[in-house]
């Protein structure tokens, strides 16, 4: 911005933006979005619809890499489709994590339904598996995320972008509306 007037008095401007300085997404910027989630027939596996937008801090793998890729340069208002590969997502499928197990691994009093993930504790310690089937004596478990192998299709739009704090750059994380609070 030009400093004076052609009369050559100071413009009354106490600061002036360029044109086109809306934050951009980048390492250490936070960021708030709304998000749809669709598998590749169109269904819905998850939104921020109806919710608050979700917020998390760029570039600290927070996100899957592909979205976070994705994302990298935009600006708040900014609406875009971004289709992940496994590889960008949860990762491929792992055959060796489905597991057939003795009923009597699972404690008695629940009953066990397929689709139902139960906390199990292994070498690398507790994680979420999914009880793919139930037999009298076995069930079966699967420790694959149950995104892996998926090509996931999300719509987002970007609603806010800002600096982090020092405070949320050595912490990780978002503090405040939408982030940790302690
Ligand atoms: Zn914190």
């Amino acid at each position: 911005l030009a400093g004076t007037a052609a009369s050559g008095k100071p413009l009354p401007f106490a600061s002036c933006q360029p044109q086109g300085s809306a934050v951009q997404i980048e390492k250490n910027r936070v960021v708030m979005l709304h998000y749809t989630l669709r598998d590749e027939h169109g269904m819905v596996l998850d939104s921020s619809s109806g919710r608050s937008p979700m917020s998390y801090l760029h570039g600290k793998g927070n996100l899957i890499p592909g979205l976070e890729q994705a994302l990298t340069g935009r600006t708040a208002g900014e609406k875009l489709d971004v289709t992940v590969p496994p590889e960008q997502g949860y990762g491929r499928r792992d055959e060796r994590l489905v597991q057939i197990l003795p009923r009597g691994k699972f404690a008695e009093d629940v009953e066990l339904v397929p689709g139902m993930q139960v906390s199990a504790s292994g070498p690398q310690g507790a994680r979420l598996v999914t009880i793919t089937s139930v037999e009298r004596d076995f069930v079966a478990i699967d420790a694959n995320h149950p995104l892996a192998g998926r090509t996931l299709y999300f719509s987002v739009e970007v609603t806010e972008v800002r600096k982090a704090t020092r405070e949320e750059v050595a912490h990780g994380h978002v503090h405040g509306a939408g982030g940790h609070h302690h």
